[in-house]
């Protein structure tokens, strides 16, 4: 996914190698070449006038250290700054104190919340939980059933609404899920929601009263990152209509530039927790702002 970024990131770099000091110059230089990169990336432009401010402040008024020369200093920096918009430390599940924990998906269609479902599912089951899944996206045909085909994969249970005995009613199942949950002694329950092709109204009144009617522990706004800039004004709407605490990222094994990874977190202040990247259901894992700074510098 960041692919080109790290290519020009590690042209910018190369510029300073051998360099003794960095002078104002160089700086400059360098700052229009990370400004650019990060464009051409499709991070958003408020997140690139900060990171590159930060990136030409530290760069003039640090100590360079000992072990360090002038080139890797500023790559440290930006690595450091990298990690900074991309949220600091992970941010792990917060669990319920008591009850089933209540974890609620939220997003467009096809951003990958059946499928993430399914793998934070097992995710979830190899860390010793009983999950159970919860289908309440009864607009689309075939939601239901892919969930639970994905369910069985995974072996985790699906609750859903039995067809044709008029339990169409997407907040009614939530709000029974939860029910079914303390029945059978699952302390996880994962409720994936319906999505649209676009952001609607109806949309966000529906997952508001999923929320209402299940007061979830975490609601996690699922995006696909290869839609560029269009995930950040997404998550905003989803932010204004809905809330939620937190967002997973899919498709990250994907070749878009990685704009949308790398301006969410600073445009919703919201941090990514997960990250999903494949179509196979052990493509999943808690997302770590450190690694991928790492790996786009690499
Ligand atoms: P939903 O409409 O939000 O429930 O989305 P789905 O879970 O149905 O996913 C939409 C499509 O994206 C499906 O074809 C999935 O197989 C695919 N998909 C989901 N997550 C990923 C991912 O991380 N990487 C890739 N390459 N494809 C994914």
């Amino acid at each position: 996914m960041f692919a080109t970024l790290s290519d020009r990131l590690a042209d910018t770099f190369k510029n300073l190698r051998g360099k003794g000091r960095l002078s104002e110059a160089d700086i400059d230089a360098t700052a229009r070449e990370i400004r650019i990169a990060l464009l051409e990336a499709d991070v958003a432009l408020p997140v690139v006038k900060e990171f590159v401010a930060a990136v030409k402040e530290r760069a003039r008024t640090e100590e360079v250290s000992g072990a360090l020369n002038p080139a890797q200093q500023v790559i440290k920096i930006v690595h450091d700054e990298l990690v900074t918009i991309l949220g600091g430390e992970e941010r792990r599940l917060r669990y319920a104190k008591s009850g089933p924990t209540v974890i609620m998906l939220a997003g467009l269609q096809g951003a990958g919340k059946t499928t993430l479902a399914a793998k934070l599912a097992l995710w979830l089951k190899d860390q010793g939980k009983a999950p159970l899944l919860v289908a309440c996206d009864l607009q689309r045909p075939n939601a239901v059933n892919q969930l639970q085909v994905n369910g069985g994969r995974v072996g985790v249970p699906v609750y859903a609404p039995e067809p044709g005995n008029g339990t169409g009613d997407p907040v009614a199942v939530a709000r029974a899920s939860i029910e079914e949950a303390r029945r059978k002694l699952h302390d996880v329950v994962i409720v994936d929601t319906a999505g649209r092709l676009g952001v609607d109204a109806e949309l966000m009144q529906q997952a508001s009263d999923i929320r209402d009617a299940v007061q979830p522990d975490e609601v996690l706004f699922v995006v696909d990152a290869m839609i560029g800039q269009d995930a950040v004004v997404t998550a905003q709407a989803f932010l204004d209509g809905v809330g939620y605490d937190g967002v997973v990222l899919t498709k990250l094994d994907g070749d878009a530039r990685g704009g949308a990874a790398l301006s969410i977190r600073q445009v919703t202040g919201r941090p990514v927790m997960f990250a999903s990247s494949g179509e196979k259901m052990t493509d999943f894992d808690v997302f770590y702002p450190d690694r991928m700074a790492s790996r786009i510098l690499d």
